[in-house]
């Protein structure tokens, strides 16, 4: 097979725009995509500093590397962001996490924090699980998100680009159909606008870009990733959730493009609607704790009320 563009040996074929491409007009194909999503999007309209929340992993990795090469096409001010999360189970997962971040980070000389939360918070996401009763992933996600605001905050980022890719939002949407949980679908945009009491909007710069590219152009730019996934996957949703990922993957195999249909119509024509029946726009108060905002009448926010679980925080603080 071919590169349609040259005479070289094609690395990858792209069913659904129906072309194979060598590594080159891959790379540069890819690339430009991703260029196009982000103006289409206006994910970075009025932007100038913007943090990549890097987990170690094949997408996170890739997504820093493309918003590098934009950030110099487009002068922005980039700063890589990692969270230990503290997840060991025998594997050292967010030892290697932070390594494999920082080894991108420094490799092109981006600026970068990386936050321990046993440092930062008193406790890791392993003790959490032993801990809390929710289930891991749920607290992980709330203090990824508290994490995030936090750091945006004390950086002045206007943005944070998260690594989700098309198969991730392919299999957000409908597992959302399937369970019916039309919040969850009313808030699932590639370009959240801040938080109330919060300044930083959240971009999903991938999430036209199908896993299976991510990977490929990962490996051919030799971007050193991590290819472990966190100990703790599949337990939320549990076999349910990987079979629906599955399935997608066997429907884009008989129907070109079913993914980038699926989450592009809902994009475009279903989650609006959706947000403006289900999102109410709401007052908010500040945490008695650490003074961030959370729900109107709440004194304390989620992630104070988790750290007094853990008992790292005095709830007289
Ligand atoms: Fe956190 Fe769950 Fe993701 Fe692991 S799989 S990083 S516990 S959200
Ligand atoms: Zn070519
Ligand atoms: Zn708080």
């Amino acid at each position: 097979m071919k590169c349609a563009k040259c005479d070289e040996k094609a690395i990858i074929k792209i069913p659904y725009a129906n072309i194979a491409l060598c590594k080159i007009h891959f790379s540069e194909w890819l690339e430009h995509r991703f260029e196009r999503i982000i103006k289409k999007y206006h994910m970075l309209d009025g932007i100038e500093r913007v943090g990549v929340a890097v987990s170690g992993g094949k997408d996170s990795t890739t997504l820093l590397h493309l918003m590098y090469k934009l950030s110099k096409i487009y002068g922005f001010e980039l700063v890589g962001i990692n969270i230990d999360l503290g997840i060991d189970m025998g594997k050292a997962y967010s030892t290697k996490s932070s390594e494999f971040a920082v080894k991108n980070f420094e490799m092109l000389g981006v600026k970068y924090k990386v936050i321990r939360i046993k440092d930062e918070y008193g406790f890791t996401i392993d003790e959490a699980k032993k801990k809390i009763k929710r289930p891991v992933c749920s607290t992980c996600g709330l203090v990824k998100r508290y994490t995030l605001n936090d750091i945006a905050e004390r950086e002045g980022l206007d943005a944070i680009a998260t690594g989700h890719n098309l198969n991730d939002m392919a299999q957000f949407v409908l597992s959302g159909y399937f369970s019916g949980d039309v919040l969850d679908l009313s808030r699932l945009k590639p370009v959240s606008q801040p938080e109330k009491g919060y300044k930083v909007k959240k971009i999903k710069p991938l999430f036209l870009i199908y896993e299976k590219e991510v990977l490929t152009y990962a490996i051919i730019n030799r971007i050193p990733f991590l290819y472990d996934s966190c100990p703790h996957t599949f337990r939320v949703g549990g076999a349910t959730q990987d079979k629906i990922r599955r399935k997608l993957e066997e429907l884009e195999d008989e129907i070109p493009g079913f993914m980038m249909m699926l989450v592009q119509n809902f994009v475009n024509k279903i989650q609006g609607p959706l947000e403006k029946e289900y999102v109410k726009e709401e007052d908010i108060s500040r945490c008695k704790i650490c003074g961030r905002p959370t729900s109107k009448g709440r004194e304390i926010c989620s992630f104070c009320a988790a750290r007094i679980s853990m008992g790292v925080l005095n709830e007289a603080r």
